[in-house]
């Protein structure tokens, strides 16, 4: 018996020295894995209570054996909470992992430190301690409340740090699994031997636990080397998954969820959680409200469609986009779906059409594109036995205005003018800038008569708005000329008569309405004046 516990004290001074070498170790590499640290303290705890057990267990007296006991206390409640803390940090949770949070944690272990030390005032932790009776150096206790607490703490963190890995399994890639695999076996082998060692089923009672630590660190460190475990490149790979802008889902060959990350859950919004993990990405879809969106079904791979999405009440614009996930044999075992927030582009493709279709100083349409527009609507307008109508129209001696005023005081004018015939337009009328300051309106479906009524209407609210600046009222006329499509015809040739019409009107002295091949003029008033 007595050699059985030597061989246990020398197995156990072993384990201890191994924690500190797997400490010193991870102390040496601690910048190429997260959570070395936290790593570092375990090892370092759990040698404090390895080299504690072997003291207690080379102890002779009472005395001695419950200060190497109390010794053990120095580390053993926080291996627990700090392996929790470890798998946070491993499965990518270490946010979590505030400085108040840790405190939290490390809270219940400090207070059984604390307790421990002092037991002999209140005896919360052990009611008694006794020596075995029979012959060997080892104690037995009566327990106190705390130690339920304690104990329950214990258990309740490495549960915890179990149910994370398993559920965190669900997600990962099986390149891992081997990993968690160790990490979980590293967590429940202590847990497990200390229930058999409460259950009284251990070789002549011994507590396992701590040599179990030393195997427990073992395989930590047997991973940490054969399969880059904690290694940065998984975190960091999770890292970039998670600060990408733009959202992305893993699903595998039967469309079910795999993994997303944060982005997507942004984009897509609370539907999309840890539940949905091995959902098929339809449902999603189904029961999203972004079904209502015109959300793109992706029934086959290498497809891609743009979609759009309100979101935060401003206009958002994704494009979503669907990648095969093939294997090194290149067959294929899953899919992506990255959802790129292409609002930015979007707004500035709609700038640069802003630009190019319209004229920058009035924001009305230029001269080219009002000549496509025209023409395609006043083509449809015959086709359909319908005439329209063009105006044209130039301010009067606006040179003047320029060289009295000045040439930004001319550009004003230009606005006013344009601001006074916006207030007749109809939605299907177009207005463009045709030159400096000549101005086109198509009217579709209207007779040559409405439209001359039209340009009058325009033609007088022009000159009954004079254009006030600094206190100056200036003056402003405009000459028109209308014509109208009663047959096929190009619009260079409308306009070309139009402008025939303006010149009649420049010709007669300005501030007049000529419609063109009539000899129908609308003069200062309601006149209708036909020449003859
Ligand atoms: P008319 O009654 O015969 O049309 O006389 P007008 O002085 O308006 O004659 P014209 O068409 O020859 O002159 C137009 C002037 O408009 C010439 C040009 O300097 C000026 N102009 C053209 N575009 C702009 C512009 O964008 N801003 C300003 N301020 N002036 C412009
Ligand atoms: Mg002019
Ligand atoms: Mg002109």
């Amino acid at each position: 018996m007595p050699s059985d516990i030597f061989i246990y004290i020398v197995l156990m001074s072993v384990a201890g020295v191994l924690n500190i070498f797997i400490g010193i170790y991870a102390y040496a590499k601690r910048r190429s894995f997260l959570g070395s640290h936290t790593f570092i303290f375990i090892s370092f705890f759990s040698s404090i209570y390895t080299f504690g057990h072997a003291f207690e267990l080379s102890s002779q007296s009472l005395e001695m054996i419950v200060l190497w006991t109390y010794f053990q206390y120095l580390g053993l409640p926080y291996i627990a909470p700090l392996s929790l803390m470890l798998v946070l940090q491993y499965i990518r949770k270490d946010k979590y992992l505030t400085s108040r949070n840790r405190f939290f944690l490390l809270l219940i272990p400090i207070i059984t430190t604390m307790l421990v030390l002092t037991n002999h005032l209140h005896h919360q932790f052990y009611q008694t301690v006794y020596l075995r009776n029979d012959g060997t150096p080892m104690i037995d206790f009566v327990i106190g409340p705390w130690y339920i607490v304690h104990g329950s703490y214990t258990f309740g963190c490495l549960l915890a740090g179990g149910v994370l890995l398993l559920s965190y399994w669900k997600q990962t890639k099986s390149t891992y699994w081997k990993q968690i695999f160790v990490l979980l076996l590293g967590l429940y082998l202590p847990m497990i031997s200390s229930f058999l060692y409460l259950l009284g089923y251990t070789p002549y009672g011994m507590d396992p636990v701590p040599i179990v630590m030393s195997v427990t660190s073992f395989l930590y460190i047997w991973a940490f080397m054969s399969t880059n475990i904690l290694e940065l490149a998984p975190i960091a790979r999770g890292l970039i998954f998670d600060s990408m802008r733009d959202g992305v889902l893993v699903l595998d060959p039967s469309q079910r969820i795999v993994d997303f990350n944060d982005a997507a859950k942004r984009i897509i919004g609370d539907k999309l959680n840890d539940k949905k993990i091995g959902e098929n990405i339809h449902s999603l879809w189904q029961e999203n409200e972004l079904n209502t969106f015109l959300f793109p079904s992706i029934d086959h791979l290498n497809h891609k469609e743009e979609f759009e999405l309100e979101w935060s009440g401003l206009n958002s614009y994704y494009q979503i986009r669907s990648t095969p996930v093939k294997n090194k044999s290149g067959f294929i075992v899953g899919s992506t779906i990255v959802i790129a927030d292409i609002t930015e582009q979007r707004q500035l493709y709609q700038k640069l059409e802003q630009l190019a279709y319209t004229d920058g100083l009035t924001g009305i349409l230029n001269r080219k594109t009002f000549i496509d527009r025209s023409n395609t609507i006043i083509k449809q307008m015959h086709k359909d036995g319908i005439s329209s109508s063009l105006i044209i129209f130039d301010i009067d001696h606006f040179k003047a205005i320029n060289d009295k005023y000045g040439h930004r005081m001319g550009d004003e004018a230009i606005c006013h003018v344009v601001s006074i015939c916006q207030k007749f337009l109809q939605p299907s009328d177009l207005f463009g800038r045709y030159g400096g300051e000549e101005f086109v309106i198509c009217l579709p479906s209207t007779t040559l008569h409405e439209a001359g009524e039209y340009a009058e209407a325009i033609r007088r609210s022009i000159e009954n708005t004079p254009f006030e600046r600094e206190n100056k009222k200036i003056p402003i006329t405009a000459s028109f000329g209308v014509t109208h499509a009663n047959k096929d015809i190009v619009i260079e040739d409308l306009l070309s008569y139009a402008d025939k019409a303006l010149y009649k009107s420049k010709h007669s002295g300005r501030n007049i309405v000529h419609l063109a091949q009539t000899n129908i003029v609308y003069h200062r008033g309601d006149q209708l004046m036909i020449k003859t």
